[in-house]
């Protein structure tokens, strides 16, 4: 489904902290209804890359184009402004309030409850993300506060969703129905970028990988063009490979 030129680009992106590089002259370039993996074990630099370009962390060199132009992206609400959202691993939903009161805090424009829990019905329906803007967060299981954090990003519109490790909160079937949702997205001409360790998932729905060992990129592929004992070689294997 990828079409086009590139939504995304990293270019050259390195992070010290202290002196030790968490990202290495990484290179990455993101299509736009692509569903692009970035695989890696853990310490391999995913997070750090993912948080630079959500703007939570300042990169040490490189810079990041966004449809063909340089930007800076000082912060998660500038990251939100250019389109790009980011789901959590661990959510920071209030577990006293509402599905509608938790998004109307993390929206930046102030609208009516009632616009805004239909908005959300809106939106979870046509994404699949089945969601009553009623319910009590204490009341919902992971997968559904899963997907309060998804419908929150929706309703801002981003052309790439960052998705730190999705799956690993989730049950089989709540896993099987975020899949449609990536579907309908990238139908949409959305951009994915969707870290995980189940080789297995990312060969199922990813068009491409983008594998970092140690910081540094040491291969691009197709995952479904390659085997899941292939990818784990490339993730832990010692020499660089080319693909
Ligand atoms: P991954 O998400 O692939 O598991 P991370 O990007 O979280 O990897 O971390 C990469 C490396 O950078 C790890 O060795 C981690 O300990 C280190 N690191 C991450 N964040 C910081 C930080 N804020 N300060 C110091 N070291 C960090
Ligand atoms: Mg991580």
């Amino acid at each position: 489904r990828p079409q086009g030129t590139a939504l995304v680009e990293a270019r050259g992106i390195t992070k010290l902290f202290g002196s030790f590089k968490a990202n290495d002259d990484i290179n990455l370039s993101i299509r736009p209804g692509e569903i692009h993996a970035l695989l890696g074990e853990n310490g391999a630099g995913k997070s750090t890359l993912v948080k630079i370009l959500y703007g939570s962390l300042q990169p040490s060199e490189g810079e990041i184009l966004w449809k063909g132009q340089k930007v800076g992206i000082p912060s998660p609400s500038a990251a939100r402004r250019l389109g790009i959202g980011m789901v959590f691993q661990h959510f920071s939903l209030f577990d006293a309030l509402t599905v509608t009161e938790n998004i109307a805090l993390a929206l930046p424009d102030r609208k009516s409850r009632s616009a805004l829990a239909r908005e959300i019905e809106k939106v979870s329906a046509e994404f699949g993300l089945p969601l009553n803007p009623n319910s009590v967060i204490v009341d919902l299981s992971v997968g559904e506060r899963q997907r309060v954090e998804i419908v929150r990003c929706l309703l801002q519109n981003p052309e790439l969703l960052i998705m730190d490790e999705p799956t690993s909160v989730l049950t089989p079937q709540e896993a099987d129905d975020l899949f449609l949702t990536l579907d309908k997205l990238t139908a949409r001409g959305c951009a994915v970028l969707y870290i995980s360790h189940r080789l297995e998932e990312v060969k199922q729905i990813c068009h491409h990988a983008t594998i970092l060992r140690h910081g540094k990129v040491v291969a691009e592929c197709d995952p479904q063009k390659e085997s899941a004992a292939k990818l784990a070689s490339l993730m832990v294997g010692a020499e660089i490979h080319a693909l």
